[in-house]
């Protein structure tokens, strides 16, 4: 592995919404095909990438198209909108001929693999990349979550936030032009201010292993590469 990346095993963690592009909802296999190009152009140095990818851009469990259904089954709506997703995602890497895996905290042989911890740590050693599926498989959370238990579970030398953002602002910086980014923060500050990072049990859970988030923007080219390396914009949380 080249001596210049920082990490040798990471978490991305990618929200549905960037999947949506510029769409107002859904899967844009362009912007899918961007991220997979992201994740091969590391991945084919030796980085070992584990992937989470949200559901947010098909099903929420708290959107308002979830009504007054029952939280737990909105919600496994919702994990199976992360399983849509983790399936885009792992078309568009092999098309570009990146190996990889998906498991899914929901079993469903004929889709996905199950999750399994060791054989994810096998795959990984392999070079596959392994795209981790319906978050934590149970109701009332979210992949959040899902990534940081995975990021621990994986022994990841970090949790990287790819967002539409690059990093935490001190106010929404698409409202407030004097917001300003944040190069670090502590884990205890981000639940202090009440940051809207992650949820705060993913943030807990990343504080108590010991693994620094780092959060930036993954819809500019070659950022994840950059983030990688140390460079370009984006704010780490340790
Ligand atoms: N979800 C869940 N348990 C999990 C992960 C996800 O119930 O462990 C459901 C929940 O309804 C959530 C939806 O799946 O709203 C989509 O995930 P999330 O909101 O985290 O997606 P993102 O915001 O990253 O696109």
């Amino acid at each position: 592995m080249p001596a210049e990346f920082r990490y040798r095993r990471v978490l991305l963690k990618v929200s549905g919404e960037v999947l949506m592009g510029d769409q107002p909802y859904g899967i844009d296999m362009n912007t899918v095909a961007e991220v997979a190009a992201a994740v091969a152009s590391v991945a084919s140095e030796g980085v070992e990438i584990c992937l989470v990818i949200g559901g947010g851009n098909i099903f929420r469990g708290l959107s308002k198209a979830a009504g007054d259904m029952d939280r737990a089954t909105a919600d496994q709506m919702g994990m199976l909108a992360t399983v849509m997703n983790a399936l885009a995602m792992q078309a568009a890497l092999e098309k570009i001929g990146v190996q990889t895996r998906v498991q899914s905290a929901l079993t469903m042989p004929a889709v996905a693999e199950a999750y399994i911890r060791r054989r994810a740590l096998r795959h990984l050693e392999k070079g596959r990349v392994v795209i981790f599926a319906a978050g934590v498989g149970a109701p009332f959370f979210t992949t959040d979550s899902g990534a940081a238990l995975r990021a621990a579970e994986m022994g990841c030398d970090a949790l990287l936030k790819g967002t539409s953002v690059d990093g935490v602002y001190t106010a929404d910086p698409k409202k407030d032009p004097k917001a300003t980014r944040y190069d670090t923060l502590t884990y205890q500050e981000v639940l202090a201010k009440d940051l809207k990072v992650m949820d705060a049990s993913a943030v807990a859970l990343m504080r108590d292993s010991g693994i620094p988030i780092v959060v930036f923007s993954i819809r500019e080219e070659g950022s994840f590469r950059r983030v990688l390396s140390g460079e370009g914009a984006f704010t780490v949380i340790s």
